[in-house]
């Protein structure tokens, strides 16, 4: 495997950063986790976008343009001999010495992993995941705002040592006021009566790319509108069908909640023509890896 790091690649053993980079040290920066399929990075440039963003509330300059990182992202995917596989972008603060102050750090880090990815098993897909609600809350918007995918990860963290001890996969996150965030790592869909609906990000979930996505599919191939609106547990427990959306779960259905069964108990209609289409979508687009 070769990594890039600040314009240079180097083999996995060599590839090092300070052990006063801030990123290290505090959590300071910010990542992206990208998927390639079929020779093409796909949603490349919304996920730049988002770095940026994650980058600008921050305070972080990240030492590239958009393009050149886009470029540098299909090099990595290239050099690897990745067709297939998962990216993960990470900009640290950089190296700095052990005050929280960000002002010594003189230059931010680039990092790029072009890898393999390991996925749910397929049969996950066909019958559906089970999940509960963690008592470790989503981290309120005043404190560290949820739309900022930053390399703090405790909270998630914390959420998912939950769920796995309770020998689940994934874990539902609530708000400060109780109502449903998103996953640890994942964005949370509830159908019910034909309907489609999701948690706004102010209800501290991540603008999600493959949450966009599916808000185009819905409306392109079921003729859906997704309809962002605040939900409890209640909303999840009546749902006739539940899915979460994530750039390394795609889009996996989940069929038991607190004990509940969801729905019939089986992954929904209107969920597998999603997963269908997500499929077939993700096999047509995106920014090629080949120079
Ligand atoms: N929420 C959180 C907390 C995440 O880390 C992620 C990404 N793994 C998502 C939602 C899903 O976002 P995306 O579809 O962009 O991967």
């Amino acid at each position: 495997m070769k990594i890039y790091i600040d314009g240079k690649y180097f083999s996995e053993n060599n590839a090092k950063i300070s052990v006063f980079d801030h990123g290290l040290l505090y959590g300071d920066g910010v990542f992206e986790g990208i998927r390639a399929y079929n020779g093409r990075v796909f949603k490349l440039e919304e996920h730049i976008d988002r770095l940026f963003d994650s980058a600008k509330a921050i305070m972080l300059k990240i030492p590239m343009s958009k393009e050149a990182l886009m470029k540098a992202t299909a090099d990595a995917c290239w050099r690897n001999r990745i067709r297939n596989g998962y990216i993960r972008l990470v900009v640290t603060r950089g190296k700095g010495d052990l005050g929280l102050s960000p002002t010594n750090c003189k230059k931010a880090t680039v990092i790029i992993i072009a890898a393999g990815i390991k996925l749910y098993p397929e049969k996950m897909y066909r019958r559906g995941l089970e999940m509960i609600t963690v008592p470790t809350m989503r981290m309120p918007a005043a404190a560290l705002n949820p739309a900022i995918k930053s390399l703090n990860y405790l909270n998630n963290i914390l959420a998912k040592i939950e769920a796995q001890q309770c020998g689940v996969l994934e874990a539902i996150m609530l708000n400060s006021e109780g109502y449903v965030a998103e996953c640890t790592g994942d964005n949370v869909f509830a159908i019910r009566g034909g309907r489609i609906r999701t948690p706004p990000v102010y209800a501290g979930a991540l603008g999600g790319i493959t949450r966009q996505v599916v808000f185009q599919l819905a409306r392109e191939h079921l003729g859906v509108e997704v309809e962002e609106v605040n939900m409890n547990r209640y909303d999840l427990y009546t749902a006739d069908e539940c899915f979460v959306t994530g750039t390394a779960a795609e889009i996996i259905p989940f069929v038991k909640l607190d004990g509940r069964v969801v729905g019939n108990g089986k992954p929904g209609e209107m969920t597998r023509r999603l997963i269908q289409a997500f499929r077939e979508l993700t096999q047509e687009e995106g920014y090629p890896i080949r120079p």
